[in-house]
Formats: C-alpha cells, sequence, structure tokens
C-alpha cells in the first residue's frame, strides 16, 4: 500500500481543477449538501477555493441551516481525562514528545483516576474521552483496564455512561480488548495526510513514524467490530485545503469499504505546548477566518457525521464556530495529569495549552443563552444505535426524533443536579422552547418521561 485511498497528485488535481469554479457552480453544490448528500471530492475542492465574500457567506449560511436540519439546537458536551503522558515518540508538535525534559511524567493510579472521575461526575459529565501518549505501559489491556475504572466509578447520581478513546493504534486483538470494555468512539487524528510531511514532523524510527499503520488504524478498529470511529487533523502542521481533502477522501475510504463514515471528525488546530518551538515555527498556520471555513466545508462535505471543536479554541472562537456545523464540544476542561484536582493549568503535565478553560455550568448557561439545547445523551451506543444501524436511522432523520427527546431528558437530569441557579432558569426556558415546537402525541411521551427524572429516577432514555 503506498499511501492508499490517500492520493497526492489526485489531491492536488482536484484542488487545481477546483480553482475558478462559477457563483452557479457553487450555489449548485450547497443546494446538493442542503439535500443531505455527501459531497465528491472535486466539489469540496471547488467549495475550498471560494474568496468571493459574498459566496463565502452563503456557504457559512447552508453550513448553519444544515446544522438546524440534521442536528437541530443540540450539543452534546463531553471532557477529556488524560490518563498517561508517556510517550516513546518524539511529534515535533506535541508537549509530550520524548525528548521533552520539561515534562513531569506521570500515569494516574487507580485512586487517582477514580477521583479524577468523581470529581467530573460531580459537575455533571456524562461521556468522557481518555487520552494516553504511546507507550509499553498503555497497551490494549491498560487501556481496557482504565475504562472499566471509569464506568465502575459511581458518585451520588453521578456515572459515566460512554467512554470515547483517543490513543495510538491498536491491532484487531487490541481493539476487541476495548469493544469488550464497552468502548463508545475510537479516535485517532491523522495529524497530517501529506505524507512528506508527516515523515518530517514523525521522526524515522518512532512507533508513529509508520503512516500506513496510522491511517489503516480505524480500518482494523472495524473489523474489530467497533463501528463508531472517529477521525481528525491536526490543522497547522500542512496546508488546511488538503488537510480537508484527505478528510473527506478518509471517510469514502470508510463509508465504501465497510458501509458507514466516521462517528466523528475533529479539526484541531495546532496550540503552543512548553519547551515546544513548533508553533512559532510552523508556517501553516489556519488563520480565524480559514478555520471558519473548515469548520462550515467539512460540514457541507459530509452532512452526517459529528463534528467536535475542542477546548484547544477560545470562547470567542467557539462562539463563532459553533453554529456553522458542530455537534459535540468539551467543556470545563482540564488536561494536565490530575488537572480535575488542581482545577487549573498544570504546565508541565500538559500537551498543549488550552483556550477555553470556562466551567461547564458557565458555558452551558452561555450555550442556552444562544438558543443551543444541551445533551449529555448516551443512549445510542447502549440502544445499539451505531456504526451503519445508526446511519440507517440518521438519514431518513429519525435520529433528530429520539436524539431531541434523549437531550432533553438527559439536559433535565442535568439541571436538577448540577446546574447553578442561573443555569437552571436559563436551561428550563430552553427545554420549555423545544417542548413546545414538537407534535403533541410525541411531546406528552417526553413530558411523561421528564416527571419520571422529577421523580428521582435517572438514566431514563427513549
Ligand atoms: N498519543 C496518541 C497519538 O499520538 O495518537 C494519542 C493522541 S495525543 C495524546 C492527542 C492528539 O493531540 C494528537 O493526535 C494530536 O493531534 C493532538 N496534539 C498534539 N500536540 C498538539 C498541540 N501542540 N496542539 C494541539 N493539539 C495537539
Ligand atoms: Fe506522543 Fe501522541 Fe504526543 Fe506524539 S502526539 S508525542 S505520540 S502523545
Amino acid at each position: 500500500m503506498k499511501n492508499g485511498f490517500i492520493n497526492d497528485s489526485l489531491i492536488r488535481e482536484n484542488l487545481e481543477n477546483g480553482k475558478g469554479a462559477s457563483k452557479a457552480e457553487i450555489r449548485e453544490i450547497i443546494a446538493k449538501s442542503l439535500a443531505k448528500n455527501r459531497l465528491e471530492p472535486e466539489e469540496t475542492a471547488k467549495l475550498l477555493q471560494v474568496t468571493d465574500p459574498e459566496l463565502l457567506e452563503e456557504m457559512f449560511e447552508g453550513a448553519r441551516q444544515l446544522k438546524k436540519d440534521i442536528y437541530g439546537n443540540r450539543i452534546v458536551y463531553f471532557a477529556p481525562l488524560y490518563i498517561g503522558n508517556k510517550c516513546i515518540n518524539n511529534c515535533l508538535y506535541c508537549g509530550f514528545r520524548r525528548s521533552n525534559n520539561s515534562i513531569i511524567r506521570q500515569t494516574l493510579s487507580t485512586e487517582e483516576l477514580e477521583e479524577q472521575v468523581k470529581i467530573l461526575e460531580d459537575k455533571g459529565h456524562k461521556r468522557l474521552i481518555l487520552v494516553y501518549g504511546e507507550h509499553p505501559c498503555y497497551g490494549a489491556d491498560f487501556i481496557a483496564e482504565t475504562m472499566k475504572i471509569v464506568y465502575n466509578t459511581k458518585n451520588g447520581n453521578g456515572e459515566i455512561r460512554r467512554v470515547n478513546i483517543n490513543a495510538a493504534p491498536l491491532d484487531v486483538d487490541g481493539y476487541k480488548k476495548l469493544k469488550e470494555a464497552g468502548i463508545g468512539t475510537f479516535q485517532i487524528f491523522q495529524e497530517t495526510y501529506h505524507y512528506d510531511t508527516y515523515k518530517l514532523l514523525h521522526p524515522e524510527g518512532d512507533m508513529k513514524s509508520d503512516y500506513e499503520w496510522r491511517l489503516t488504524g480505524l480500518d482494523r478498529a472495524m473489523e474489530a467490530g467497533i463501528d463508531d470511529v472517529g477521525i481528525g487533523a491536526l490543522f497547522g502542521l500542512y496546508d488546511w485545503k488538503y488537510e480537508v481533502m484527505g478528510l473527506l477522501y478518509h471517510t469514502i475510504h470508510l463509508e465504501e469499504k465497510y458501509g458507514v463514515g466516521p462517528h466523528t471528525i475533529s479539526f484541531p488546530r495546532i496550540e503552543p505546548a512548553i519547551d515546544t518551538d513548533f508553533y512559532d515555527q510552523t508556517k501553516y498556520k489556519v488563520s480565524d477566518e480559514d478555520f471558519k471555513k473548515i469548520v462550515s466545508i467539512l460540514r457541507l462535505s459530509v452532512p452526517y457525521t459529528g463534528m467536535i471543536l475542542t477546548a484547544r479554541e477560545n470562547p470567542e472562537v467557539r462562539r463563532e464556530v459553533i453554529p456553522l456545523g458542530v455537534s459535540q464540544i468539551d467543556a470545563g476542561s482540564r488536561i494536565g495529569i490530575g488537572g480535575y484536582t488542581k482545577d487549573d493549568y498544570i504546565p508541565d503535565k500538559e500537551q498543549f495549552q488550552l483556550g477555553d478553560m470556562r466551567s461547564l455550568d458557565s458555558i452551558i448557561g452561555e450555550m442556552s443563552d444562544n438558543g443551543f439545547l444541551t445533551s449529555f445523551c448516551t443512549a445510542c451506543y447502549r440502544s445499539g444505535r451505531t456504526g451503519e444501524d445508526f446511519m440507517c436511522k440518521a438519514k431518513p432523520g429519525e435520529i433528530q426524533n429520539f436524539c431531541r427527546a434523549n437531550a432533553i431528558l438527559t439536559f433535565k437530569e442535568y439541571l436538577l443536579d448540577y446546574a447553578s441557579d442561573e443555569t437552571k432558569v436559563k436551561g428550563e426556558a430552553i427545554i420549555a422552547k423545544e417542548l413546545a415546537s414538537i407534535e403533541p402525541e410525541r411531546r406528552r411521551l417526553i413530558e411523561d418521561k421528564i416527571k419520571l427524572v422529577e421523580s428521582g429516577e435517572r438514566d431514563v432514555y427513549l
């Protein structure tokens, strides 16, 4: 396999041919996307080359509309939990790279892990993504063990109902162990789809220097039966237009081979990290304006794929970009090892620096003010609505029916158990508004379920 489904000359050819599309062509592509069709690479390439402000505004508007049509006002919340920062690789951009002596290496013990989970549960979190460096200590058995600890750690009404993983690619047997342990999504960022840049940033001889092993990492997850997988690129390593094309080709590959595309796409931007020069040196940093294009073009290109915006971004950028197509965000995040105890930055235990350190409650308050419906729903994965099954339901819009109801029910739980008085008021107003827009028979069903939550029942879902 020489780079498999990532064909460098084809991507370049598409990007070249994409230049100079007429207004009519761009409008046709937006219309195709609004009809909920995945775009072809030639079409996405044309959107990537748009510079006309009027057309760009139409693309942003199209992305906003598509998000509303498919996902409604919902935003799903999660938190990252860094388990260990030991690493045998030397990725030039990452604070955890093995040559970085300014980092204090630590792996959470069972007790420390339980403490972090309890703190997160106390804030109201129900979904976590566990994050690991790449190290022989963090093999599949260890990851599965930490997942089990997380699921088994309860605190009053608090429990974690979905554990996602971001770790180095595994072999099929390794993924099977995680499937056994009840994994939600396995996430791998390709970092850059551009082969030569990948080789430059991941020194030869490192585990991570094998571009193909990483590119096929999620194929092996699928073969092991994990059908919710997350792809991503780290923006700032190479030309952003090339990376968007890479993400699209990766999506198409998974769709063609497994009948279902990725569950989520992530588009982190490079951030500064302690004693790491890369951030200041890269010439590919993505401006806020281009970042908006990335998010809206991805939204338009893959209408049914969840899109994750992390707390790497500052509050202003998050406010602007979320309406363009984001379906999941993290909130109240701390990424130093043990960071939830200190509740602050721990630069010498962090991979990079976060841009949004606000609490979960304050972000939910603001998002409610802006008309978004908070969701802690984890029902799909536990009702078997994953992978192809999820997509079949998502496409006719049926998921929106389930998801909105479950968002309301999980938000109600949050408001009763964890919200500040101020956020309670804002949240109840959003729930009332959402209920008012649901047809009466369905609304009554949801209202009955809300009564169960009010009477103390938890984890109520459709
Ligand atoms: N160590 C595993 C690996 O590399 O596959 C697990 C993922 S790593 C802990 C999580 C992700 O953080 C990486 O895939 C990379 O995209 C991102 N990352 C690394 N350095 C970063 C930086 N300086 N700024 C923003 N994101 C960064
Ligand atoms: Fe290690 Fe992952 Fe950081 Fe690379 S990105 S240095 S593999 S933690």
